[in-house]
């Protein structure tokens, strides 16, 4: 077989050879058949070479297809290997990737956050200096297969975390070339689970239970107590029946008070996501508390102040009922804990344009710094004992605060020891009631007592 280099070479000089040919001997040979000659021949080598230059042409066309290809999955692997990427960096848990020598090779940027910005190239004990993590690191390296541990870290603030160690495969390609080789290929997986809040709210359900049954036995133990006695020793003592029995009514009454608190605040809780829609004058709800709790501040030497604002109507989008129970707990507790005979003040003020504030003072003895950002949380109180002689379930602000967040409001709290308390509640104002808010009218009314 004749090559293809060979034919493109016989198709330009047999012609040439032709033509030379027959110049030298055309004394021989007449033009007319040496021209059909040279033009065969011509003729020839142009097929050939023609033929030649298409077979190439697809032969370029099939390696340019197979170029495009191989563009277009490395575009693709590339594709892939950011998105894998992004995932990783933006994974909320931190992860850390290590290699045969228990250094970082890889870290999102959760494990940046929570560790070190430059853990990259180091030992993992460097940046997470925890035991029983560590051995657990070693026991995976060492062909253990995967592991897990809780770590707690001191912080602050302090968290626990479930670290599940897994093993990683490298590619084939690698594993082959990291036999020999330096060992910079990941090949642990670390895992950090954040499961401080977990353990918060499984630790706050069990106090939940523990402090609702001992909120209901005291009074029941009470109860079962003067039952026992009525029916034994005071059976004939009608002074003592009627002196205990006021005091059963009492615990009745507190068991029934709390039951109903539980009730209200998993209520609460139920739609707590669902955004009320009706508009409230917060006014008449303020006004109807200050009739509710007229007689009570009465009975206490109270003096009650309402000032509901002049230069615009408190309209917000609210639950009407949710709201009255929210300034009832508010204004019972300024009561309660106010001193005897002081002034007990609701001011509503526009906070900026786009909320209004309600301020509930009281003149009592105020509450240490140290309680204060705890006095929303179930049954916490500053005196359990002054809060049960005060008729209190020490559900009151924890039903505020729910009440309060369903309505995209903040409850804040402020005191000095001796001088007294304020909690404040913001919440935002209607559509409606901002307009006024934000240029105010002149003032109308003003209804204090
Ligand atoms: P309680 O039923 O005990 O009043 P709350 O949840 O309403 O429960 O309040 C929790 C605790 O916060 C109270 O026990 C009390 O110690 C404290 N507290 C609430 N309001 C006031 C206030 N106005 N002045 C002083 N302490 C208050």
């Amino acid at each position: 077989m004749i090559g293809p280099g060979v034919r493109s070479f016989l198709a330009a000089v047999l012609p040439a050879l032709a033509l030379i040919g027959w110049f030298v001997h055309r004394d021989l040979i007449a033009p007319g058949p040496a021209v059909m000659l040279v033009a065969a021949i011509a003729g020839g080598s142009l097929y050939a070479v023609r033929r030649r230059v298409k077979a190439e042409k697809a032969a370029l066309d099939r390696l340019n297809r197979m170029a495009e290809e191989a563009e277009a999955q490395a575009e693709a692997l590339r594709y892939k290997a950011s998105v894998a990427d992004r995932i990783v960096s933006s994974l909320p848990d931190p992860l850390l990737f290590l290699d045969r020598r228990r250094r970082v090779v890889r870290a999102n940027r959760g494990a940046e956050r929570l560790l070190d910005k430059n853990l990259v190239g180091r030992d993992i004990g460097e940046g997470l200096r925890h035991p029983d993590l560590l051995a657990a690191v070693d026991r995976a390296l060492a062909g253990q297969g995967a592991q897990q541990v809780e770590v707690a870290l001191p912080g602050p603030p302090p968290a626990t975390f479930i670290a599940r160690i897994e093993p990683v495969e490298p590619p084939p390609a690698r594993r082959a070339a990291e036999e020999g080789g330096e060992p910079d290929q990941a090949v642990l997986l670390v895992d950090l689970q954040d499961v401080t809040a977990l353990i918060r709210s499984e630790q706050m359900r069990v106090d939940f239970v523990a402090n609702v049954s001992h909120e209901l036995r005291t009074p029941l133990t009470s109860l079962t107590g003067f039952i026992e006695t009525l029916r034994g020793p005071a059976r004939d003592d009608a002074a003592a029946r009627d002196k205990f029995l006021a005091i059963m009514q009492e615990q009745s009454e507190r068991m029934f008070r709390l039951i109903n608190d539980l009730l209200s605040l998993s209520r609460i809780e139920l739609d707590e996501h669902s955004r009320p829609t009706e508009p409230v004058d917060l006014a008449e709800i303020l006004e109807g508390v200050r009739g509710m709790l007229a007689m009570k501040a009465e009975q206490r030497g109270a003096v009650l102040t309402f000032a509901p604002p002049d230069e615009f109507q408190p309209v917000v989008r609210g639950d009407a009922d949710q709201l009255t129970q929210v300034f009832l707990n508010l204004v019972d507790n300024a009561i309660k804990y106010g001193g005897r005979g002081t002034e007990v003040s609701v001011q509503v003020r526009a906070r900026d344009s786009r909320r209004l504030a309600v301020d509930v003072r009281d003149q009592g003895a105020g509450i240490p710094a140290e309680h204060i950002p705890r006095l929303t949380e179930r049954f916490y109180r500053v005196d359990a004992a002054r809060s049960r002689e005060l008729g209190g379930t020490g559900l009151g602000l924890a039903i505020v605060k729910h009440i309060v967040n369903r309505h995209r409001g903040r409850l804040s709290i402020t005191s000095r020891e001796g001088e007294g308390s304020c909690f404040t509640v913001t919440l935002p104002l209607a559509a409606e009631a901002r307009r006024e808010a934000a240029a105010p009218r002149t003032p109308q009314r003003r209804a204090t007592g």
